[in-house]
């Protein structure tokens, strides 16, 4: 039996990631969805072990310290990490597995799996992104800036990724990945 695949989906900040993921989620029902660990609150509706793993800071560095996570990185004065026992497992079992995390966790999955296939997700344009940053709550210019010149550096990380997905309109996307899985199911060394 095949080992099962190793999808990334990632891409840079205020890009769609969770939304593109979660059309994903309801379309493509033969993926396992992994679940990530995080210590920041969780938002209304999000449920422990299904959205994430809801832990606090202790928590998560004793997971650290235990080797518990594939890769973890702090994004805006949170973690966010991968279980690696489940990515393991999963694999093992010849199914298919999708992780949507940010750039610099990618990057160090990228280190231990490269035979991973590595999705980025990319705005449709640098003007699109602001409009999306500013779009999502009340940040202050300066912090909108910080967070632009950011996206711009993750913009130059597209390098390292096997595909790249322009997010001009969620179901297109949806579709482009859902077409990059069945061809990434098809290639003939996996027979
Ligand atoms: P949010 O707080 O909006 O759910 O997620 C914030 C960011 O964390 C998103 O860019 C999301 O892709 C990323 N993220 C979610 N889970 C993980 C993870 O396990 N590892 C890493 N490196 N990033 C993650």
């Amino acid at each position: 039996m095949n080992r099962g695949l190793l999808l990334v989906l990632s891409g840079p900040s205020g890009v769609g990631k969770g939304t593109v993921c979660s059309e994903l989620r309801r379309k493509q029902d033969d993926l396992i969805y992994s679940v990530s660990a995080t210590t920041r609150a969780p938002r209304q509706g999000e449920v422990d072990g299904v959205n994430y793993f809801f832990r606090s800071r202790e928590q998560f560095q004793d997971m650290i310290a235990r080797d518990a996570l594939l890769e973890y990185a702090e994004y805006v004065g949170n973690y966010y990490g991968t279980p690696r026992d489940f990515v393991e497992r999963t694999l093992d079992s010849g199914k298919d597995i999708i992780l949507e995390i940010e750039v610099q966790g990618a990057l160090k999955v990228k280190e231990k799996f490269p035979e991973g296939v590595f999705i980025f997700l990319v705005p449709p344009s640098l003007e699109e992104l602001k409009e999306r940053i500013t779009g999502r709550g009340t940040e202050a210019a300066d912090v909108i800036d910080n967070r632009m010149s950011v996206a711009v550096e993750e913009m130059n990380l597209i390098r390292y990724y096997d595909y790249a997905v322009v997010n001009d309109e969620i179901d297109a996307a949806c579709h482009r990945i859902q077409c990059i899985i069945t061809a990434e199911r098809c290639r003939k060394d996996r027979f």
